[in-house]
């Protein structure tokens, strides 16, 4: 027997409940990976391309996005317990084109002006359809008539709620399923009303495809097209939220006697605007129809008013004949919840339309936020329960294993082992619709995106973009107005989960609404999330013991030795160092440096003091800072950066690390091992990205208490100031300008390889290198001749040739540098004695266009010069004479940097007291770069400040407290 009242369709509603998502977590912003295309650094062809594969595989990781991933970017943020059961594996897309009897499902959203009479034709046809009994239909008129309002008793078919039918709009979005020849439709009707466009764009966010409704009377399509109507505004929203199939439903013909003329007047119109909207024409059908009448509905229209011209389909032929769309089934699951209620039985409901993937029942899954794992007990689908549901369908799940309270609509359930992001902060390209009043850095604006509407502040403008080529036409613009396109940067009050536009379309998309109106649509470039990653992984692992880090971090150690060979060649190719030097030195002591501070962790004690008298003990106590900010060059990259890792993580800090955009190859080979070696999920981030924006951001971020820093001091002057406000805890490591001072005494058969080393190894590009080799009168003509003989014998040419010692710069920008200086030098009358411009260079084929350089000699040079005062960082140094231990003592302190010094001498005495004398962090007598790492390593003057070494690490990593027990 029919039922009494209940219509026999099914009807979900979507209540737009508020969200409160808690906590707030500013976010560092990174950009577009920042590694650049590998310079030839004078590799081969074979070698470039296959150099080239890997910035592509570290394009994965493009923003601050967290990198601790495997190949298959696996981040689990929390721990996911396997089910016991092993689930049947199912063929998603065999399953779906077996379902609903072959029917394609489709999701249809009806949008317009307010009176247009969006929902008296979505009921007609839905009564004409069935899927109305005659008894409800009919009592249905009755109240309406009782009402005083007939022509509303279709829309009372979709209109729900007592509200809806006082005012006869529709407010929330009404769900409705009724099939066509061809396919299953979940009818979305979206509010008309200007009040009601959030729940409107909730409802075209999950559409697939819309029906544009328009009222042919006169005056009326009018008011709907003019600017204040909805007519426009919901066309533009729903091309902006990636519809790109439209029915207009040219309705109310009735009342314009189906005139062909008003037909094209309003189809013309609209078309072009349709067109400017983003629609492609043959995306776009133009059906007359009457809602109240029921005429082209269902069946083609009998009216001959209407068949003298009109031949096409009827409404419910043009949605059967949509398109349907591509269901993103092989992504990872994610579905943005619209609603969220308690069932009766354990557990609770929430709805929403899978965007992404497919699920089974009994599966965990992971909400963002909150960033909680549950387990969906039962999928509901058009009211029926199924085992399993996959994109593009509207569903109910109910989960067990969390608590509602922290579920809200706009959080994202996910695959835990692929989660989205979450941020509160977030780039975004955007068109700007008409807005009267410009917008500005600053400006309030609400966020829709999915179900999520949330307050928001355009942060930054960050350029101007060419409509259609997407170049940069003006950077940092004052303020944007109407129709501009535009980059800028979005803080949200509280943190949202967003995807990639580039990553996953569906979930890219957004609308920014100001005072009632929508003023913009864009779509997401780029997400923070390492500083958040690093936050949340922080109070886990900082509560580690030191031998479980330890552990770890030797376990790292061990993997990376494994792989030495491999991370050998891809630093050799990406920094154009030889093959010999990242073998023997970049990646052993990168190795090196983890295994020294897993050893090093377990073996500091702190202070403790007594104070008898009082009766007191005073002791010290050192606990991890947070989140580190670890920033480096691209001289020793791997090298480096393990150098600031591994004490960082070993004294229990989280860290975001940033390497040189020129070289992040290595860093991210190591982000691959990570997850092997059993760090922790968001312990190490690497973000790669350019020093202005991605360095800055975690420069700028407050909720990084410390940066250390290895780079130039010009970059540290700015890390200075950038970090001033936030009084941050800062470890600088800066160049130099090093000197080799040689007095008659020395052993030139050990001095004189040992400074064509400190001279030339690895191109000069460490900042350690010798560039000012002071020689004692005595000897200074034979060194020099002995020198450059030697130097001429150093091999330069393709890095991957063992027999090579000097292989590529890092850019054409720094070779031509490096140059510029040699020519200085020769036109302040200085003299070239090998190398650059006297010497010439050959280089096997392939090579011929590499940034190669000969290591260079320059005598006769004043020390005023600025081959003698600035750093080079090449193949390139100076060799001048000079008297006494006095004067050399004071022109090797007459630079602004001092980092390291050389002192050649058997003289015990004059060593010691040359050394003491010297203004450099570090001195070497009778050798170069050895280093006990438990020592200090660090620079004076211009060279830095800090230090880094076993203690010296520590305590910076550390925070300490002081203690006092009275006893
Ligand atoms: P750099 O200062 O240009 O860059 C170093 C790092 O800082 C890079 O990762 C870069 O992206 C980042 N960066 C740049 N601008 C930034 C900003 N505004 N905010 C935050 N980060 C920013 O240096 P480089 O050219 O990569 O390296 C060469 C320099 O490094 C030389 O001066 C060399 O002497 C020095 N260096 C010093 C040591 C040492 O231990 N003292 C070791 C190696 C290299």
């Amino acid at each position: 027997m029919e039922s009494e009242i209940v219509p026999k369709i099914t009807k979900m509603t979507v209540s737009g409940k508020k969200q409160s998502m808690g906590f707030e977590v500013p976010c560092v912003i990174a950009e577009e990976n920042g590694h650049a295309d590998t310079p030839q650094k004078g590799l081969s062809a074979e070698d470039a391309s296959v150099t080239s594969g890997v910035p592509e595989a570290a394009s994965k990781s493009t923003l601050s996005q967290v990198v601790q991933v495997s190949e298959e970017q696996n981040t689990v943020p929390t721990p996911v317990k396997k089910s016991g059961k092993t689930k049947p594996q199912i063929n998603v897309k065999a399953e779906l084109e077996k379902r609903q009897g072959g029917k394609q499902l489709l999701n249809l959203v009806v949008i317009g002006h307010v009176d247009a009479g969006k929902s008296t034709l979505m009921g007609h046809l839905l009564y004409l359809l069935g899927n109305v009994n005659k008894r409800t239909m009919h009592k249905y008129e009755q109240e309406s008539k009782k009402a005083g309002k007939a022509s509303f008793a279709y829309a009372w078919v979709l209109d729900e709620t007592g509200e809806e039918r006082e005012r006869g709009v529709t407010m929330d979005v009404g769900m409705t399923k009724f099939e066509t020849k061809t396919k299953v439709i979940t009818l979305m009707d979206a509010p008309g009303h200007k009040d009601f466009i959030p729940n409107m764009i909730t409802g075209a966010a999950q559409a697939d495809v819309a029906i544009l409704v328009v009222d042919a009377s006169r005056g009326e399509f009018e008011a709907g097209f003019e600017t204040g109507g909805q007519t426009r505004e919901h066309g533009l929203l729903v091309r902006s939220l990636g519809v790109t199939q439209l029915a207009v439903a040219v309705n109310k013909m009735d009342q314009v006697n189906w005139q062909q003329e008003r037909f094209q007047e309003i189809t013309s119109k609209l078309g072009q605007f349709l067109k400017q909207a983003g629609f492609k024409e043959s995306d776009v059908a133009y059906i007359p129809t009457s809602g109240l009448g029921g005429e082209n509905l269902v069946t083609r229209g009998q009216i001959s008013d209407l068949t003298q011209w009109y031949k096409g389909k009827c409404l419910l032929e043009q949605i059967d004949s949509f398109k349907p769309p591509q269901r993103s089934v092989d992504k990872p699951f994610r579905l943005c919840v619209a609603d969220v209620f308690k069932d009766q039985g354990s557990g609770f409901c929430v709805t929403g339309k899978i965007e992404a993937g497919y699920i089974q029942v009994g599966e965990r899954l992971l909400a963002m936020p909150p960033n909680e794992t549950c387990t969906a007990k039962g999928i509901t689908l058009h009211d029926e329960p199924v085992d399993w549901a996959a994109a593009g369908d509207h569903v109910t799940l109910t989960l067990t294993g969390m608590d509602i309270i922290k579920i809200n609509v706009g959080c994202v359930y996910c695959d835990p082992k692929e989660p989205i992001k979450v941020c509160t902060r977030f780039r975004a390209r955007v068109l700007i619709f008409n807005i009267e009043v410009p917008i500005t850095k600053g400006f309030p604006v609400l966020l829709h995106y999915q179900t999520v509407s949330e307050p928001a502040t355009i942060r930054r403008l960050l350029s101007v973009l060419h409509k259609s080529t997407g170049e940069v036409t003006k950077s940092k613009p004052k303020f944007l107005s109407k129709g501009q396109n535009a980059l800028i940067e979005l803080q949200t009050q509280r943190p949202v989960a967003l995807e990639l536009y580039k990553d996953f379309k569906e979930l890219g998309r957004f609308m920014l609404r100001y005072s009632g109106s929508t003023i913009a649509a864009g779509v997401v470039t780029e997400v923070e999330a390492a500083v958040k990653a690093a936050q949340d992984a922080f109070p886990n692992w900082s509560s580690k013991s030191p031998l479980e880090r330890s552990q770890i971090l030797n376990k790292l150690a061990d993997l990376i030795e494994h792989d030495l060979e491999a991370f050998a060649k891809a630093e050799s190719k990406d920094q154009g160092k030889t093959i010999t030097f990242a073998r023997t030195v970049d990646i052993p002591r990168a190795v090196y440096n983890f295994r020294f501070f897993a050893s090093s962790i377990l073996h500091h004690v702190t202070e403790c003091t007594e104070m008898a008298t009082m009766g007191c003990v005073h002791y010290t106590s050192r606990a991890p800072v947070g989140v580190a900010g670890l920033i480096s060059p691209w001289n020793l990259p791997l090298y480096l950066l393990t150098w600031k890792i591994a004490p960082a993580i070993a004294c229990g800090n989280t860290v975001v690390a940033k390497p040189s955009e020129m070289t992040s190859v290595t860093a991210w080979m190591m982000c691959k091992l990570l997850e092997k070696a059993g760090v922790p999920h968001g312990v190490v981030n690497v973000v790669f990205g350019t020093g202005a924006k991605a360095g800055e951001a975690l420069v700028c971020h407050p909720d990084v208490p410390l940066i250390s820093f290895t780079g130039s001091t010009l970059t540290a002057q700015r890390i200075t100031e950038k970090s001033a406000p936030h009084c941050k805890r800062l470890s600088l490591e800066l160049g130099g300008k090093n000197p080799a001072i040689i007095f008659d005494d020395a052993d030139l058969s050990q001095c004189i390889p040992t400074t064509l080393k400190s001279s030339f190894a690895n191109q000069g590009e460490i900042c350690l290198c010798t560039s000012r080799i002071f020689v004692q009168r005595g000897i200074y003509s034979e060194f020099l001749k002995r020198f450059v003989a030697e130097a001429r014998k150093w091999k330069v040419g393709n890095p991957s040739d063992p027999t090579v010692s000097v292989g590529a710069l890092i850019s054409k920008e720094h070779l031509e540098k490096v140059r510029s200086y040699v020519k200085r030098a020769q036109a302040e009358g200085a003299r070239v004695l090998c190398g650059e411009g006297v010497d010439s260079l050959d280089l096997p084929a392939g090579n011929e266009k590499g940034y190669f350089m000969l290591p260079t000699v320059i005598a006769e040079v004043q020390d005023e010069s600025c081959c003698m005062q600035e750093e080079i960082f090449g193949p390139v140094t100076c060799v001048v004479p000079f008297d006494t231990e006095e004067e050399v003592i004071k022109r090797a302190n007459s630079v602004k940097y001092g980092l390291a010094a050389t002192v050649w001498s058997s003289n015990v005495g004059r060593v010691h007291r040359v050394a003491r004398r010297l203004q450099s962090g570090l001195v070497w007598t009778n050798c170069w770069l050895i280093r006990d790492l438990n020592l200090p390593f660090g620079g004076m003057k211009a060279s830095g400040i800090g230090r880094e070494g076993a203690k010296d690490s520590y305590e910076f990593f550390t925070e300490v407290k002081t203690i006092t027990i009275k006893h």
